[in-house]
């Protein structure tokens, strides 16, 4: 065991103690509440399944009463000036940061994700309460539109108290990423945090108090997706529901949201594809590959999954991919020198081990991993996994597998990297690396997906849209874009002299 594994076990200890005894409760209303009905489930940590904590199971009475305090909170705080929202803003990045080390060690503990990458997610989550604070004065901005002897032009509003239901792959930096702009808008929020990973939940909506949000600004209801995320999503009083999960869950919220007419914005899974051309810079293209599928522990909805590679240089570059591979480093999430942490659940953990006998049973080659990890029989540890030989008609080539798993498949020239690129029900995301710039371009505007990075891993700037095609959801994220799921745009029209009006019954 290292000395950082041991200091950081040594600082967790306590923070696990602190939460071994109690149940943790919701947070409506700007305090902690036990809930009603006395419900309650279990949360597991990755490294060895052992019993974290019990966590308030929400039912549609917790539901109700948070959603009936954001509809209280949102009479003042839709009337809030900007400056007052961007320096409450500002403030909850602040006491993100200083709570930092905090946040990514119970990440770590709640979700198994390893502590290189959760150090830079709660920064990261900072960084987008900084991004719409700053934004939270233009947020009401519109158009000016002029015509034939009227002004047209637009404001707007923000939509009401919205519903954020978040997954388990690094819970705390995608709610921020969902409730800081809903907050800079002027809405107020119900957040249902994923069940599998409640813990952080709880820190964001604390902080969210501390930092001067008013009471009911931003409430937490713990709880199953079909009790109290299905109550969420039909709620009268909940205007919006920004939704992070699967896509199958996506069109279920769409149902569920259809009576109330819920505004919905969908962020949901990817089969993302990675296109390595002959000329591209081949060492480069090499690493992003490897970091783009087997960081965050492949529980990565932007995941290159599948490798595509031209014919001419396939060997010779699977070959230096499957050594990188199997020198991966399975181990305690806690541990700087981990590459690979345990999967979320025993439940996922045995769902992607069952694609290794799916690929296995395809005929697919087995190049590296393929099995769980000698680390610990205790968690969910799986190897890097690689398999070479894959044809697109395969599952694997086809299924969102959210795991340390990555599928090669061969192409002869660009018509089939993108015929094969886009032969899959997803469209979130594509990677393309070579040193042609007209096919750079080709290839990026013929792909189906809402976000290609040329010669580039993921790297994400905030003002850019984020979100997908297809089955990978409904709706762009980040900078205007975000305002735009959470506000209302109003057109007035006002004339600007006499102008014929039809006189009837004159
Ligand atoms: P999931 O759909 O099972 O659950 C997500 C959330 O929805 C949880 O909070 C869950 O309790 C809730 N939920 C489940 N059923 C519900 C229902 N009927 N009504 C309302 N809420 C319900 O997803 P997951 O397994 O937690 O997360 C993994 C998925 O998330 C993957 O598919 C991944 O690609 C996707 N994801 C997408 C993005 C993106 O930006 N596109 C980012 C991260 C994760």
């Amino acid at each position: 065991m290292t000395d950082i594994l041991n200091d950081h076990l040594k600082k967790v200890a306590p923070l696990r103690e602190r939460i071994r005894g109690d149940t943790l409760p919701h947070f409506i209303g700007g305090e902690p509440d036990p809930g009603s009905s006395g419900l309650t489930f279990e949360n597991l940590s990755p490294v060895d399944n052992s019993k974290l904590c019990d966590v308030a199971r929400g039912q549609a009475a917790e539901i109700g009463k948070a959603a009936s305090a954001a509809e209280a909170a949102f009479a003042d705080w839709r009337r809030a000036s900007g400056k007052t929202r961007r320096q409450i803003l500002h403030r909850i990045a602040d006491l993100i940061l200083s709570r930092r080390e905090e946040i990514a060690l119970l990440e770590c503990l709640d979700t198994g994700q390893t502590i290189r990458f959760m150090k830079a997610a709660a920064e990261r989550s900072a960084e987008n309460y900084r991004f719409f604070a700053d934004r939270a004065s233009e947020a009401a901005d519109g158009l000016a539109l002029p015509a034939e002897a009227h002004l047209n032009y637009t404001t707007r509003l923000p939509i009401g108290p919205v519903g954020v239901i978040t997954p388990w792959n690094t819970p705390f930096m995608l709610s921020t990423w969902k409730i800081a702009p809903a907050l800079a808008a002027g809405c107020t929020v119900v957040h249902k945090p994923a069940e599998w990973s409640p813990l952080t939940a709880m820190i964001l909506a604390e902080i969210g108090q501390e930092a001067g949000l008013p009471a009911g600004a931003h409430n937490l209801v713990h709880g199953l997706g079909e009790e109290a995320g299905v109550a969420l999503t039909e709620h009268e009083a909940i205007k919006a529901i920004a939704f992070v999960g699967e896509s199958a869950t996506g069109s279920k919220i769409m149902a569920q949201g259809a009576p109330t007419l819920k505004r919905v914005h969908f962020e949901l899974g990817g089969k993302n594809p990675v296109i390595v051309f002959e000329d591209a810079d081949l060492d480069r293209a090499l690493d992003a590959a490897v970091f783009m599928i087997y960081s965050l522990n492949g529980e990565r909805c932007t995941s290159s999954s599948r490798l595509l590679v031209q014919r001419g240089i396939h060997d010779d570059f699977v070959e230096r991919l499957a050594a990188r591979v199997r020198n991966i480093r399975v181990g305690h999430p806690l541990d700087p020198r981990t590459e690979i942490g345990p999967l979320i659940h025993p439940a996922h953990f045995e769902k992607v081990l069952g694609y290794m006998d799916v690929a296995k049973a395809e005929g697919a080659t087995v190049a590296a991993g393929g099995a769980r990890s000698a680390y610990s029989g205790d968690g969910n540890f799986v190897s890097a996994t690689l398999f070479t030989g894959v044809r697109t008609d395969m599952r694997i080539a086809q299924e969102e597998i959210f795991g340390p798993v990555l599928s090669v498949i061969p192409f002869e020239d660009e018509e089939e990297a993108v015929r094969i690129g886009n032969d899959v029900r997803y469209g979130l995301a594509g990677y393309l690396w070579t040193r042609d710039v007209a096919r750079a371009h080709r290839v990026a505007q013929a792909l189906d997906a809402g976000m290609i990075w040329i010669n580039s891993q993921n790297v994400r700037h905030l003002p850019s849209p984020f979100g997908g095609t297809k089955a990978s959801g409904i709706g762009r994220d980040g900078g205007d874009y975000s305002f735009d799921f959470y506000m209302e745009t109003k057109n007035i029209c006002v004339a600007l002299g006499d102008h014929g009006i039809p006189r009837l019954g004159a």
